[in-house]
């Protein structure tokens, strides 16, 4: 199993407590990895990890992409869930993500969802929001202080590691972003 795998390689790894220049090769979900040397190894593996994970989730989520069904951001909305709040106005909410991929990461959305469940869903009727969350997009990264340097990122279907089906911007910085993306 790839997960095994990987944890095991990461354990011996810390156990050893040198560097290791091996570059023997081993499966991870069936595909060959070269392990690199000591520090570098360990960020590969895990980063390998976690994107095999963001393409796993947004692979079973494809599933109900079109059906509409509620997404967890309605319970956030709602308020029936917990949620790290950074900014609310009448049309959009943000709130920082649960997985954060840099020191800030937060996600806007619109309260109404109205049928964009992701960025290909979006008719001339949806115009305003879109400007909208820009708009809150910019305030955030002001309230953050990343306003010198922030992306933000919108990922439209599975290919592109979409997860959840109610249309959300990514807001990160804090970090020395790389390009391109993976
Ligand atoms: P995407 O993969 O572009 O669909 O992004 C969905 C994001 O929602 C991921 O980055 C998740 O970490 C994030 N997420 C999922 N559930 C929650 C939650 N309950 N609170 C905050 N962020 C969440």
């Amino acid at each position: 199993m790839a997960v095994t795998s990987s944890s095991m390689l990461l354990r011996n790894f810390a156990a050893a407590g040198r560097v290791v220049r091996a570059t023997s090769r081993i499966f991870s979900t069936g595909e060959l990895i070269r392990v690199l040397p000591h520090t570098r190894s360990l960020r590969f593996i895990s980063s390998t990890r976690a994107a095999h994970n963001e393409e796993a989730a947004a692979k079973a989520a494809a599933s109900v992409a079109d059906t509409g069904a509620p997404t967890i951001f309605d319970k956030i909305i709602a308020k029936e869930i917990p949620s790290d709040i950074v900014y609310e106005d009448e049309h959009v909410l943000a709130f920082r993500d649960i997985n954060p991929q840099a020191p800030v990461h937060v996600l806007l959305i619109p309260k109404l969802r109205d049928g964009l469940t992701m960025l290909s869903k979006a008719e001339p009727k949806h115009v305003e929001v879109l400007g909208q969350l820009l708009l809150a997009s910019k305030i955030v990264a002001e309230k953050e202080g990343i306003l010198e340097g922030y992306r933000v990122v919108i990922n439209n279907g599975a290919e592109a590691c979409q997860s959840v089906y109610h249309l959300h911007l990514h807001v990160l910085g804090g970090r020395q972003m790389k390009w391109p993306p993976g």
